[in-house]
């Protein structure tokens, strides 16, 4: 065991040895640009082609539907501005429960005349295909709905809700950072019309990602200059992270079943034991609709803070929420969302754990997060305040 134990995979990931192997000839000998017409050029072009035609495979998309990207933000920004400005504006509907790279991409456009609507989720944080039905407009340019939940790791009904887009003939956009890599995703099965992905969170480096764009479907570019990915986002191919990319999903998705099965049963341990010996204490988000790895747990009467810096004296390095918004004192938007108030949204942890993490770190956090919980509401004035008024028992 390292010397501390990482459970914020939803954050990021570790790069895979593996991954690094398949990267490293083309930062040391095969360097050239893929442009280029010397023929180290020729294997830098053939990697980008295998990669990309390895991507598209894992997802059900015909290679010359992936354009690659610096990351999940770029793709989620190049999807919805790229539809807003084909249409010359109009309606956007999504949700409530989205990650910032959509949220403040949607404000911004809506800064720039578009109108949006955003879908309330429930308490478990799902959308149903009604509600989303009743919101299309004749208005309406896209649809752009998550596929798994960054903090509560919910799974949305993306197949349904893509059928109801299709039956008005709208663009259907999923950001789907969290689930590539996690979720089986056939694109053409599922009726997805553009998705976004991110390599860092399914175990390649941080600074690449992909959008898939169904065939037909033009997109103008939102960066412009060289003719890179068929004018469609220029800059020249990051070789060696596009090849790291395609190792990792190729691993991610021939060792899925097999690594669900075993964070699910880590994750089940997880909660089943911390909401056994911790009271006023609850799970957030869907118990079974829910990525293998993901726990959500309020504890209520102490600051997520707080309790993150005790876990991080203690080994552990957990999230409060999305590691985006770390920093900001604000409670979680998604939190708020599913119903918490503001005070319990504050005592979220989230613990999102991966490849790595054993039995013997979900032991190590079951020993150690109990008494951390039970020392800072000794010291919390609110836990005292709650007990005096009978809102809370001490034990
Ligand atoms: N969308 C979701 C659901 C995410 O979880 C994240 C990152 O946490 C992003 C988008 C942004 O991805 P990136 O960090 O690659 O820009």
């Amino acid at each position: 065991m390292s010397d501390f134990i990482y459970v914020d995979h939803a954050a990021t990931t570790k790069v895979r040895p593996e991954v690094l192997e398949a990267m490293m000839p083309y930062l040391t000998e095969y360097y050239g640009n893929v442009s280029s017409m010397y023929s180290i050029s020729d294997i830098t072009e053939q990697a980008v082609k295998d990669a990309r035609a390895s991507i598209a495979a894992a997802i059900g998309a015909k290679e010359q539907e992936i354009i690659f990207t610096s990351c999940g933000s770029e793709s989620n920004n190049m999807a919805l501005r790229g539809i807003m400005k084909k249409a010359g504006g109009g309606h956007i509907i999504t949700t409530n429960v989205e990650h910032h790279a959509i949220l403040h991409t949607v404000e911004a456009l809506v800064k720039e005349g578009c109108t949006a609507t955003y879908l309330p989720v429930d308490e478990r944080g799902l959308i149903t295909p009604d509600q989303l039905e009743a919101a299309i407009t004749p208005e309406t340019k896209i649809i752009s709905i998550m596929m798994a939940n960054n903090e509560i790791g919910t799974i949305e009904p993306i197949q349904e809700l893509a059928a109801v887009a299709k039956a008005h003939g709208i663009y259907f956009h999923t950001d789907a950072v969290q689930a590539v890599g996690h979720l089986p995703i056939n694109v053409k099965e599922m009726g997805i019309d553009m998705l976004s992905a991110s390599g860092h969170k399914f175990g390649a480096p941080k600074g690449i990602g992909f959008l898939y764009v169904r065939n037909g479907i033009y997109l103008p570019a939102l960066i412009t200059g060289g003719g890179q990915e068929r004018g469609k986002r220029a800059g020249t191919e990051n070789t060696a992270f596009i090849v790291g990319m395609a190792k990792a999903l190729e691993l991610a998705v021939s060792e899925m079943d097999k690594t669900n099965a075993r964070l699910l049963k880590m994750r089940e341990r997880l909660i089943d034991g911390i909401l056994e010996s911790i009271p006023y204490c609850r799970l957030n988000g869907d118990r079974e609709r829910r990525v293998a790895g993901n726990v959500n747990v309020s504890i209520e009467f102490i600051e997520g803070e707080a309790l993150l810096l005790m876990l991080d004296m203690n080994g552990i390095c957990a999230s409060s929420g999305s590691a985006c918004t770390t920093g900001s004192l604000d409670p979680s938007h998604v939190l708020l969302a599913i119903g918490l108030t503001h005070e319990v949204a504050h005592g979220s942890l989230r613990i999102s754990l991966g490849e790595d993490n054993t039995q013997a770190d979900v032991d190590y956090i079951l020993k150690t997060l109990p008494p951390i919980v039970k020392r800072l509401r000794d010291m919390s004035p609110v836990w005292e305040d709650a007990i005096k008024a009978g809102i809370a028992e001490d034990y």
